[in-house]
């Protein structure tokens, strides 16, 4: 008994999941699997047989997960690789959320870039690069300046955070306040992109107020 232990199980049926597995073909293929259940007189509850096949309480293959991450490695959408393994794409959403694993860098760049980015469901999620590799070092589900300070807080130690010199953002970005207590000898620098874009607009506003005080409409 995996319970308690006691030698002797006695059996008490069967109980039949129907577990979706891999065929090599495009088609859903299932396999009802029918699992014997025990029943321990010691402890009296009942257990199930395992398998490795799938985990306990689950419908999916576990041979599925590796197939689904190897597809998702190589960038396909969700809907795609559910057709090829012939589950939901809800499923293969979880089962990529569950396994995905984004580790942070272990060491912090000189030059860190912020921005924010739209993602699911309408939100702002936050992204943090390496200025100079522009290899990604976070990505958070979204843009609070709480969740940003806590990250950096959780995962890197001060000393680290101290080697950190610039913070490149857009002028917009309310990351500003944060910056200085997160990272204690970083200066902020105003993308020059977003400057450009500044300027660009107002030399636009000004001549498009010149053509109006034009009396000559041709
Ligand atoms: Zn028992």
């Amino acid at each position: 008994c995996p319970l308690c232990g006691f030698e002797a199980l006695h059996p008490n049926g069967f109980y039949t999941a129907h577990v979706r597995v891999l065929n090599g073909v495009e088609m859903p293929t299932v396999i009802d699997l029918h699992k014997q259940r025990w029943r321990c007189h010691n402890c009296y509850p009942t257990v199930s047989a395992k398998t490795p096949l799938v985990q306990p309480n689950h419908t999916i293959a576990a041979h599925m997960t590796e197939r689904i991450m190897k597809l998702a490695h190589e960038r396909l959408p969700v809907k795609t690789i559910a057709r090829i393994i012939g589950i939901s794409a809800s499923s293969v959403q979880r089962i990529i959320d569950q396994n995905l694993k984004l580790r942070p860098a272990r060491r912090l760049p000189t030059r860190l870039c912020f921005d924010e980015f739209r993602s699911t469901h309408g939100m702002m999620s936050f992204i943090c690069l390496d200025a100079d590799s522009h290899h990604l070092i976070a990505l958070l589900g979204d843009r609070f300046n709480r969740t940003i300070k806590n990250f950096f807080i959780a995962h890197y130690s001060l000393a680290e955070r101290t080697r950190v010199q610039t913070v490149t953002m857009d002028m917009n970005a309310a990351y500003q306040t944060i910056i200085h207590e997160v990272f204690p000898k970083a200066q902020v620098v105003i993308d020059r992109f977003h400057i450009i874009q500044l300027a660009a607009r107002a030399l636009d506003q000004v001549r498009v107020q010149a053509l109006k005080q034009l009396d000559d409409k041709h």
